[in-house]
């Protein structure tokens, strides 16, 4: 008998089972270990005793089948569950099936030591060997039997082996799930963690305003409460006041009533002396206009101017010029010319002009405008003004209308004192509940064409007088400027810009302002809106171009033509003013541009003044006389006092 150690290939001889402690059951791999174990080791040289039994046994088992062999396992009768079958000990086992280590004395026949039969018992010696061979292929059969058995227990516990596999696999798949949880748990926990701190934190930084909070109400309930006893005093005080004052009340309402009982009189009264007041308004427009009217609606005023400084040296004196004294509406023009009769004898021509007023060259400028001034009354009050300076150029119509200077006091022209005037007056007016809004134009008369003195627009072609609509006698002229103006001061700003649109001129047309009508006009609209009443007229001032008689026979082209159509438009002007006296029924304006263009501001109403500016100097003596002619006939159709005499 050899036995192996445990976990050792076994070898053993025919008849003898060899039985290696089996691992426990538990174990996974049991049989694998044992062939792995078996397999690093390597094959392990076989005992003599193996070589004998292989060659001496019909199974013949490979090496890695012999772990197999080594498993005992009792053949249990009938069906079991496999495992149990498993349950292998190593307990010597009795009767047949028996394979443990335990010799078995019956079943010894051969080889043992019991009996031996004599050497010459041959027939029983065979007898025993082949009873000895019986036996083993009997026990070969029963171990085959158990060899199967044991592979298909093997089968099994490698499949449940796998199936466990599988769900360790599958374990550990539930297993790294969960720790990824758990962790994301844990990572979750922690933040609650930290929220929770928060909270607490919060919680405490409340919990401590909350604590402020109550003391403060505490205070405030304090202050209340003693806020509540200073109200009820003064409360007590307030309703004693009230009681003081409902008594006072009732004594100023008594006031009240007596108050405007009297204020109702007095408004009464203030309405009666409104209505006076308007009435008188009225009557002094009408009284105003009468009075206009009695000096005339056409009226001419005679200026002559002093002398330069410069023509102080070429003529002393004015010899040739009469004021009668105390008399202010003469003019006498003297001259001494050769008698017809005799050589030596000379006589003396005079010519006697009269007109509405005679300015002596020491009139100053406000002596001139006290005489107009009722004149731009009568423009607010809602009557058409006109005022002319004729004369011929240099006699002084510039300085007499517009001034040196219109900012000095003592030299500006009649325009910038109308137009203070009526600023002034319009203000006076507005206590009557007259409210007046103003218009400026400024514009000249060249060669029968229209340009405008406040700002040219070569864009909108030349300007032309075209009436308001077919079915109105109104005129206009479309593209002129008319600048809304408030104060005096705007329109200063626009006669600068007159001004020095035509020293532009001047310059470029060879002093042709004195061949050129310019004529500034203003224009008022009044209205009273608490008694509906509306006025509205034009004021206008009209510098004319220079009167002188041009020797015919030298002018030529231009100048003939200059000549000719000033020539046209201060006899046009005449013949209108003297038709308008006379009343005809028809009116020449059509036959200049100036009349045209004054159309409006002349006739009806209207009130026109001439200036006839005349020039102190000797050598303009028959320019003069012209003059003065053209303004005596002009005078005369409307009074009948100016004439001409030549004795
Ligand atoms: P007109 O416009 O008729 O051609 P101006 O008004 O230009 O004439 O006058 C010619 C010159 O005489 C200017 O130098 C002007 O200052 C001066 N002049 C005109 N009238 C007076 C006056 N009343 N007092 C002082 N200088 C005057
Ligand atoms: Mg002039």
């Amino acid at each position: 008998m050899a036995a192996v150690g445990s976990g050792g290939s076994v070898g053993a001889a025919p008849g003898m089972a060899v039985v290696a402690p089996l691992p426990a059951l538990t174990s996974r791999l049991p049989v694998r270990r044992a062939a792995a174990k078996r397999a690093a080791s390597g094959p392990q040289p076989a005992a003599p005793e193996q070589k004998r039994a292989r060659s001496g046994t019909a199974s013949s088992q490979p090496p890695g089948r012999a772990p197999l062999r080594a498993l005992s396992v009792p053949a249990a009768p009938g069906p079991g569950p496999p495992r149990k079958a498993l349950t292998v000990t190593a307990a010597p086992r009795t009767g047949k099936g028996n394979c443990g280590a335990a010799p078995v004395p019956a079943e010894a026949p051969v080889g043992g030591a019991h009996r031996r039969r004599a050497a010459w018992d041959l027939k029983g010696q065979l007898s025993d060997l082949r009873a000895a061979l019986g036996n083993q292929k009997e026990k070969a059969q029963r171990l085959d039997g158990e060899n199967r058995q044991l592979r298909e227990q093997l089968r099994e516990l490698q499949e449940a082996l796998q199936e466990r596999e599988r769900r360790v696999e599958e374990l550990d798949g539930c297993v790294s799930t969960l720790s990824t949880e758990l962790e994301k748990h844990r990572q979750e926990s922690e933040l609650r963690g930290q929220q929770l701190e928060e909270l607490r934190e919060a919680d405490r930084e409340l919990s401590a305003r909350l604590e402020a909070a109550e003391a403060q109400l505490h205070q405030t309930k304090a202050a209340l409460a003693q806020s509540d006893s200073e109200v009820a005093e003064l409360r007590l005080r307030a309703e004693s006041q009230a009681r003081r004052l409902r008594e006072q009340e009732e004594l100023h309402e008594a006031e009240v009533a007596e108050l405007r009982a009297q204020n109702q009189t007095q408004s009464q009264r203030l309405q009666e002396k409104e209505e006076q007041q308007h009435a008188l308004e009225m009557e002094r427009r009408r009284l105003h206009n009468l009075v206009q009217e009695l000096k005339g609606n056409i009226r001419v005023f005679c200026r002559v101017r002093p002398l330069l400084a410069a023509e102080k040296e070429k003529q002393k004196g004015m010899e040739h010029l009469h004021f009668p004294p105390q008399d202010n509406k003469t003019l006498v023009l003297l001259r001494e010319e050769e008698s017809h009769i005799g050589r030596e004898r000379k006589e003396d021509l005079k010519y006697d002009f009269s007109f509405d007023r005679v300015f002596r060259p020491s009139a100053s400028q406000e002596e001139v405008f006290e005489e107009i001034s009722l004149l731009v009354q009568s423009a607010l009050d809602g009557y058409h003004v006109c005022i002319f300076a004729y004369g011929q150029t240099g006699s002084g119509k510039t300085y007499t209308m517009e001034g040196p200077d219109a900012l000095d006091p003592e030299r500006r022209g009649m325009i910038p004192r109308a137009v203070r005037q009526v600023f002034q007056g319009a203000q006076e007016l507005a206590e009557k509940g007259w409210q007046y809004r103003f218009s400026a134009s400024f514009l000249e008369i060249y060669n029968e064409s229209l340009r405008d003195l406040l700002g040219a627009r070569p864009e909108c072609g030349e300007l032309e007088i075209r009436r308001v609509s077919s079915a109105s006698e109104e005129l206009h002229v479309p593209n002129l400027r008319r600048i809304p103006v408030a104060s005096e001061d705007e329109v200063l700003q626009l006669l600068q810009t007159a001004t020095a649109n035509r020293s532009v001129a001047r310059t470029a047309l060879n002093d042709h302002s004195s061949r050129s009508h310019s004529i500034f006009q203003l224009r008022i609209d009044g209205t009273n809106a608490a008694r509906e009443l509306r006025c509205s007229s034009v004021l206008s001032l009209v510098d004319l171009a220079g009167s002188e008689r041009l020797d015919k026979s030298q002018s030529q082209g231009k100048r003939l033509r200059e000549t000719q159509s000033i020539n046209t438009s201060l006899s046009s002007l005449g013949l209108v003013i003297m038709a308008l006296a006379k009343k005809e029924p028809h009116i020449p304006y059509r036959n200049s541009k100036l009349t045209y263009l004054l159309q409006n501001s002349l006739g009806g109403n209207a009130k026109m003044l001439m200036f006839v500016n005349i020039s102190p100097l000797e050598e303009n003596f028959s320019e003069s006389l012209n003059s003065l002619r053209f303004a005596s006939k002009v005078n005369e159709c409307v009074v009948g006092t100016a004439h001409a005499n030549r004795k």
